[in-house]
């Protein structure tokens, strides 16, 4: 059964953890951070994207397999389905088609228009029970053809937005989607403790997880970020995998071609990636 994110998410504030969002692309991607997830026993995020979405053929497409996986391969552990930077048209086709959660990107939206049709969102989502997640000030890098400068948020826009009822909020403190560059400065903790200090127990969230430093994490997570956003990091560690098997010439050997050998490192990686952020962010045994 799909859960909102608000519950797995208040506790992990409450116990100095966080949850992770794992962004999915498909069937392989699903099942191994499920499988993950449930081996763990943690609680898990799976992140779409709206490019993913169109490309795993709509929202119901996905809806649908995540709630079938989660049967068939009996996982007990919560799962929240989140519509990653979301934008309003998104933001109601996910509703519609059952996603437990949604995140809605108003951040390219004047702040009045961004804040009207967040309160509107906080409405819908309470009287479905889903989870809410909004952003203040943009997060840098390219995600999905969305290009952010990689801003440090306003303490006070970001107890505005809490204040408007949102479940949990991701605030830019320099954190960028993708590769991290060699010249990166880094996470503002300072921007961090003002953003923690002004909206009190709100969970934080943290994208662009890939490439942050674990001693970066952690403090992080004991400054109130509740959930890290992982998504470039599968993608590498599933393509490094592929590469290596075909580079063998594994494919070449028997049946290596048949796809569910070919694609079987892939998912393997993932799942070690996987369980590896798990342990980072002190999820593992909390489900
Ligand atoms: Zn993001």
């Amino acid at each position: 059964m799909l859960v909102s994110a608000k519950e797995m998410l208040t506790k992990a504030k409450e116990g100095h953890y966080a949850v992770g969002q794992f962004n999915i692309n498909n069937l392989e991607w699903t099942k191994a951070i499920l499988l993950t997830a449930e081996e763990q026993k943690s609680p898990v995020i799976l992140g779409v994207s709206e490019g993913a979405g169109k490309y795993m053929c709509g929202f119901k497409t996905v809806t649908n397999m995540v709630k079938a996986m989660i049967e068939e391969l009996n996982i007990t552990v919560p799962v929240a389905l989140h519509l990653d930077h979301g934008s309003y048209e998104a933001c109601y086709k996910c509703i519609d088609a059952g996603f437990s959660s949604i995140m809605f990107d108003g951040s390219h939206y004047p702040i009045e228009e961004n804040v009207a049709k967040t309160k509107e969102l906080v409405q819908v989502c309470a009287e479905k029970g889903l989870s809410l997640e909004a952003e203040v000030g943009s997060i840098g890098g390219e995600e999905d053809g969305v290009v952010g400068m990689g801003e440090c948020a306003d303490p006070a826009e970001c107890k505005m937005i809490a204040d408007l009822g949102v479940t949990m909020l991701a605030a830019g403190i320099g954190n960028i989607h993708g590769k991290y560059p060699a010249n990166w400065a880094g996470l503002s903790f300072e921007t961090l403790a003002a953003i923690s200090e002004k909206v009190g127990k709100m969970p934080l969230v943290l994208h662009g997880g890939t490439g942050i430093p674990e001693d970066m994490i952690k403090k992080a997570i004991d400054l109130g970020v509740s959930k890290i956003n992982v998504n470039t990091e599968c993608q590498l560690a599933f393509a490094a995998a592929t590469r290596t098997y075909v580079e063998a010439g594994k494919d070449l050997q028997g049946k290596g071609f048949d796809p569910r050998k070919l694609l079987a490192p892939g998912v393997e990686a993932i799942k070690a990636t996987v369980k590896e952020k798990m342990e980072l962010f002190g999820s593992v045994g909390k489900a």
